[in-house]
C-alpha cells in the first residue's frame, strides 16, 4: 500500500540519515586527534608570474592523511572542522607548518617567494589569529612579509568591522592580504576600497570557460581593471589551458595558479621540480 511504501521510504531515509550522522561523528572524533597524531599534511601549489613564468609564491593546501581512508581532500573535512571549532587548532597548525616549510626551503637555498595560507571565518571571529601569527613569526624566524593570508568575500562580509580590524593588525605586522575566490561572494566595493588589500584572486569558475564564454571573459576583464585601478595585484586561479593564460596575460593579469603549471604537490616534490628549473 501507499502507506506502507511511505513508511518504508521514511525508514530508508532515517537509516541513511543515521548512517550519515554516525559517519560524521566518527570523522569528527578522528579529526579531533588528527592534529596531535600528525596526520595532516600540506601540499603546495606554485603561483607563477605571467611575465616570465617564474615562481612568485606557493599556496599551502591542507590534506588529511588518514591511516585507513587515505588522503582526504579539504572539502571533506574543512566544513566539519569549521562547524565543530576544530578549525582553530587546524588553522594554527597549517600556519605554523607553512611558515616552517618556507624557512626550511630558505635554508636549502630555495627562495619560493611568499607562502599563502587560507583562513576560515571562525579564525577571524575568535580574534586569536594576529597574536598567533606573531608567535609563529618569532618561533620560525620567517619575515611577516613572506606570508599571504587568503580570505574569501564571505569571510570578510560576515563581520566587516572585525575583519577590517584584524586586517589592519596584519597590515601593521607586514603580512600580505588577498581576497580568495573573488567574484563568487557578495563583497561591497566600499569595503574593497577601505581594506588594506594586496591581491585579488579571480575565482576558477570565471577562468575555466575562457575562449567559450564571452560573459566570463568580460568578468575577468572587469576584475583585472578594477584591481588595477585600486592598485591591487591579480591572481588567476585554476589556469589549465595555454589559451587561458594567453588571454589573461593580454589583459594584464599579474600571476597565474593552475594545473597548467603544477597541481598542489608535497614539499619535497616542489623542491625537486624547482631545483630542476
Ligand atoms: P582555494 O583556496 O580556492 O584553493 C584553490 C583550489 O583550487 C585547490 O583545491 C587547488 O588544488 C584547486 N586548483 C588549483 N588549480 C586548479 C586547476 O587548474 N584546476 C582545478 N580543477 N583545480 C585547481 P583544494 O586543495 O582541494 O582546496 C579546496 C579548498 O579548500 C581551498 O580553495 C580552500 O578554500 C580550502 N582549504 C584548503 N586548505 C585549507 C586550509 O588550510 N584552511 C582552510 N580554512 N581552508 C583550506
Ligand atoms: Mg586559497
Ligand atoms: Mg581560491
Ligand atoms: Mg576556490
Amino acid at each position: 500500500s501507499a502507506k506502507k511504501a511511505g513508511r518504508n521510504r521514511f525508514e530508508f531515509f532515517n537509516d541513511r540519515l543515521a548512517e550519515g550522522m554516525h559517519e560524521n561523528l566518527m570523522l569528527e572524533s578522528a579529526l579531533r586527534v588528527a592534529v596531535e597524531r600528525d596526520e595532516l599534511v600540506l601540499h603546495y601549489q606554485p603561483l607563477v608570474c605571467f611575465s616570465d613564468i617564474g615562481m612568485v609564491g606557493v599556496e599551502a593546501l591542507v590534506r588529511w592523511q588518514h591511516p585507513t581512508m587515505g588522503l582526504i581532500p579539504p572539502y571533506k573535512f574543512i566544513p566539519l572542522a569549521e562547524e565543530t571549532g576544530l578549525i582553530g587548532d587546524i588553522g594554527l597548525w597549517v600556519l605554523r607548518e607553512a611558515c616552517q616549510q618556507v624557512v626550511k626551503w630558505d635554508k636549502a637555498g630555495l627562495n619560493i617567494g611568499c607562502v599563502s595560507v587560507n583562513i576560515s571565518v571562525q579564525q577571524i571571529e575568535t580574534g586569536l589569529l594576529p597574536k598567533q601569527a606573531k608567535e609563529v613569526f618569532q618561533e620560525t624566524g620567517l619575515a611577516p612579509s613572506r606570508l599571504f593570508l587568503e580570505l574569501t568575500e564571505s569571510t570578510i562580509m560576515q563581520d566587516p568591522e572585525k575583519a577590517a580590524n584584524a586586517m589592519a593588525e596584519f597590515k601593521e605586522m607586514g603580512v600580505k592580504l588577498a581576497v580568495d575566490d573573488f567574484g563568487t561572494g557578495y563583497s561591497s566595493m566600499a569595503y574593497l576600497k577601505r581594506l588594506p588589500l594586496d591581491r585579488l584572486k579571480i575565482d576558477r569558475s570565471f577562468i575555466k570557460d575562457i575562449g567559450q564564454d564571452a560573459n566570463d571573459e568580460a568578468i575577468c576583464k572587469a576584475i583585472i581593471q578594477l584591481a588595477k585601478s585600486l592598485g591591487l595585484e591579480t591572481v588567476a586561479e585554476g589556469v589549465e589551458e595555454e589559451s587561458h593564460a594567453e588571454f589573461l596575460k593580454a589583459l594584464g593579469c599579474d600571476v597565474a595558479q593552475g594545473y597548467l603549471y603544477s597541481k598542489p604537490v608535497p614539499a619535497l616534490e616542489l623542491a625537486a621540480k624547482w631545483q630542476k628549473k
